[in-house]
């Protein structure tokens, strides 16, 4: 499963219905992807959907995004060129779904899956959750982008913690960290922020938890290799559950990145 950080790049051609034109233009195209041998991208946006699809389905409908993309298959595939990926994309992310659904079906060729327009980090991060979860888990899908109104950097961030999530990519450190609560007494928000920032930098692959009380921390964070759990003013660090040693609260993040610079299971 890649994931594309960018679209449209020099190693493939973008076909969408609303930039074709005729038959002609898509010959046009196919003889340069040919002579280059590089694949063709067939994108419907549901944004850009034919109009005589919207009247024959009564509007924007998953099915005609389908009927759409294969159109453009077949026309491709008539000039005698299969090297293609199909890209269907809407920002309703249940209409995404269902045209993946249905595409699959129809097609053998590579499907690049993305919720498009999907928003700002904290909606577009859970609307293409939800969508590629659900498309992905049925197994389909080759590639994937995550369309966030953000920084690209967050996308592959956001991209890879989907995969990850869904047991599709290996690697990296996931980082579990609990809700708070009365028994709290350290700036645990700020902390996990942190942690988090601080983690995506490493290329281990190992679960680190970020607790906010000695209380239950430790034992909530036995499942993971290694862990902090705040007391008052203070935490600890745990290793596989254990206890390993008292810190102060400002040395939390450096006795951390410390564990992390030296970690060698
Ligand atoms: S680990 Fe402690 S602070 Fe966090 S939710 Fe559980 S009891 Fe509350």
């Amino acid at each position: 499963m890649a994931i594309m950080a960018m679209e449209n790049g020099a190693d493939k051609i973008r076909i969408n219905p609303g930039n074709i034109g005729g038959t002609d233009k898509i010959k046009a195209v196919v003889d340069v992807a040919r002579e280059r041998n590089i694949p063709i991208r067939v994108g419907v946006n549901s944004g850009s959907l034919e109009k005589d699809l919207i009247e024959k389905y009564g509007g924007v409908t998953a099915e005609g995004i389908v009927e759409s993309a294969l159109d453009k298959v077949k026309i491709i595939e008539d000039l005698g060129y299969d090297n293609l990926v199909v890209s269907i994309k809407s920002s309703d992310v249940m209409m995404c779904v269902k045209a993946h659904e249905l595409i699959a079906k129809q097609t053998n060729h590579p499907l690049h899956v993305g919720i498009t327009e999907s928003g700002t980090i904290f909606s577009g991060s859970i609307k293409s959750s939800i969508g590629l979860g659900l498309i992905l888990n049925q197994g389909i899908g080759d590639t994937i982008r995550v369309s966030l109104t953000d920084d690209p950097v967050r996308e592959i961030e956001a991209a890879k913690l989907i995969l990850k999530t869904l047991g599709l990519r290996k690697g990296g450190i996931e980082v579990v960290s609990c809700p708070t609560c009365g028994r709290t007494r350290i700036n645990l928000i700020d902390l996990a922020g942190k942690v988090e920032k601080m983690v995506s930098g490493y290329d281990l692959d190992l679960k680190l938890a970020v607790m906010g009380c000695v209380v239950n921390g430790p034992g909530e964070a036995k499942e993971a290799d290694l862990g902090i759990a705040g007391g008052d003013g203070c935490g600890v660090l745990i290793k596989h559950g254990e206890i390993i040693k008292k810190v102060p609260e400002e040395e939390l993040l450096d006795t951390l990145r410390y564990e992390l610079d030296n970690w060698n299971e």
